[in-house]
């Protein structure tokens, strides 16, 4: 009644793991939610909201809780697990403060919808009689590989070369996630991953970033034991259904984007001639890696517009910008969706998280998959045999992407035997992925679902 008489339905507050990879699909949802009737706020860490540059013109509130290092967030504290475990503290006593305030401000939340990376949230929506609602943003199937680790039915380290799991193809050990592959690599983050499990059961929904047709088995498997829905792929409304006015970007950049560098490079660019390359916000590669990947994308001859953080740059060989000047450009961060629709674009060689990977579905652009670690290399897997929209770069023995597997892995994916049929997968996925979220699609009948249920709770 409340909520109706301030003119929404209900107020979902929404809490995503302070990292690029986890705002964006959870912001997008949240503007969604904005478009069915909801009024949505999400919180961000307060270090989060003072690097990012915002969309001032967003519909979602932002608001903010404390992850415990509001100078510098995860690079001011000394380790992984010192981090999480501040985070979980400060985080869940600011989380509930956040709740009593916007109670006092007269919006009260009705249901909070926290990251998988936050089981912890669970226990502060019960606090208040909240409906809780888990959202994951990597896939169903790494989820599931996870699941089965945290109830030991997969026991670690693994004692077989292969993974056989309900609703999963055979995967050879490498294809799992890092950290269930190399389960001693990073304790920290192997636990944040596996113990998003440890409440599920409580949850009242779990929703995922993706749509049924792109994992309909394990989903579907899933689905059986907990209230489980997909709403993706929460790509911006502009390059799916177009229901959403003015939505073209996720709106939440931590890092500054070189936008008019890069349109004004790809402007006159021929159609399908550019390999953009980027891995992201997170990933480091090492020395020698980067040097293969820079001469390997220079003996393509190919155009190539790459993504090479600010902190990352001191590793590309010394003359590399300047021999390459004619061919290639390389900025700090790109307006990564306007980068894939362009129509220079000719394939993508990505790290695969999970984010690039749905966007390259969604607007249909082939892949060259360069995974680097956590849940990419399953990811790269599926791209290549269950999608089929790319191709893996294998690496060496020393774990290293040589310069002609680049080279070759561009060349198959733009032009040799294979190119016809991933460009024709990539235009599928292009399409399907429309169709989910489109008026009366899978994901959009499951947000409308899911809307009605938090009008009557
Ligand atoms: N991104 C961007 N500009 C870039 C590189 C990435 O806007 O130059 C965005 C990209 O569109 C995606 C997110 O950053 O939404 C990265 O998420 P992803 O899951 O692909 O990788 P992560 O950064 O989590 O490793």
């Amino acid at each position: 009644m409340v909520n109706e008489e301030m003119g929404y339905k209900a107020h979902a507050l929404i809490l995503p793991y302070p990292l690029q990879g986890h705002i964006n699909p959870m912001l997008q949802f949240s503007k969604r939610l904005v478009s069915k009737g909801v009024k949505a706020t999400l919180a961000n860490t307060i270090a989060i909201n003072k690097s990012m540059h915002s969309d001032p013109t967003s519909p979602v509130d932002i608001e903010t809780i404390s992850d415990g290092f509001d100078e510098g967030g995860f690079s001011q504290a000394e380790s992984t697990e010192v981090y999480l475990s501040t985070l979980e503290s400060v985080g869940a006593q600011t989380l509930a403060d956040l709740i009593k305030k916007l109670k006092d401000l007269g919006r009260p939340v009705n249901v909070l919808i926290y990251d998988g990376f936050l089981p912890w949230a669970l226990d502060v929506a019960k606090q208040f009689g909240l409906l809780g609602v888990v959202f994951f943003t990597q896939p169903c199937t790494v989820n599931n590989i996870y699941y089965h680790v945290q109830r030991s039915i997969l026991p670690l380290p693994l004692a077989e070369p292969t993974v056989s799991l309900p609703g999963l193809p055979l995967l050879q050990a490498s294809e799992t996630p890092s950290f269930v592959s190399d389960s001693g690599s990073y304790p920290g983050f192997h636990h944040l991953v596996v113990n998003q499990f440890r409440n599920i059961d409580e949850a009242d929904w779990v929703l995922y970033n993706n749509f049924h047709k792109l994992e309909e088995e394990v989903l579907d498997w899933m689905a059986k034991r907990w209230k489980l829905r997909t709403i993706g792929p929460t790509v911006p409304s502009m390059y799916l259904d177009k229901r959403i006015e003015d939505d073209k970007d996720y709106g939440i950049n931590l890092f500054k984007p070189d936008s008019s560098a890069c349109m004004n490079w790809l402007h006159d660019k021929p159609s399908g001639s550019v390999v953009y390359v980027s891995f992201g916000s997170l990933a480091e590669l090492g020395v020698e890696q980067m040097e293969e990947l820079a001469w390997g994308l220079k003996g393509t001859k190919r155009y190539f517009l790459w993504v090479v953080r600010a902190a990352e740059q001191s590793k590309l060989p010394g003359n590399f910008i300047e021999e390459t000047s004619e061919k290639g450009l390389v900025v700090a961060w790109s307006p990564q969706l306007e980068v894939l629709s362009h129509e220079a674009v000719g394939c993508f060689l990505t790290h695969c998280g999970f984010n690039s990977v749905l966007e390259a579905l969604s607007l249909g652009v082939p892949l060259v998959a360069m995974p680097h670690w956590s849940d990419q290399p399953t990811n790269a897997k599926y791209v290549e045999d269950v999608w089929k929209m790319g191709i893996r770069a294998r690496p060496d023995e020393k774990g290293i992407v040589r310069r002609e597997v680049v080279d070759l892995c561009v060349r198959e994916v733009m032009e040799g035997a294979k190119a016809k049929e991933i460009k024709d997968n990539a235009r599928k996925w292009k399409k399907l992925s429309k169709e989910a979220i489109d008026e009366g699609g899978t994901s959009d009948r499951n947000i409308d679902e899911f809307v009605a249920t938090l009008v009557k709770s």
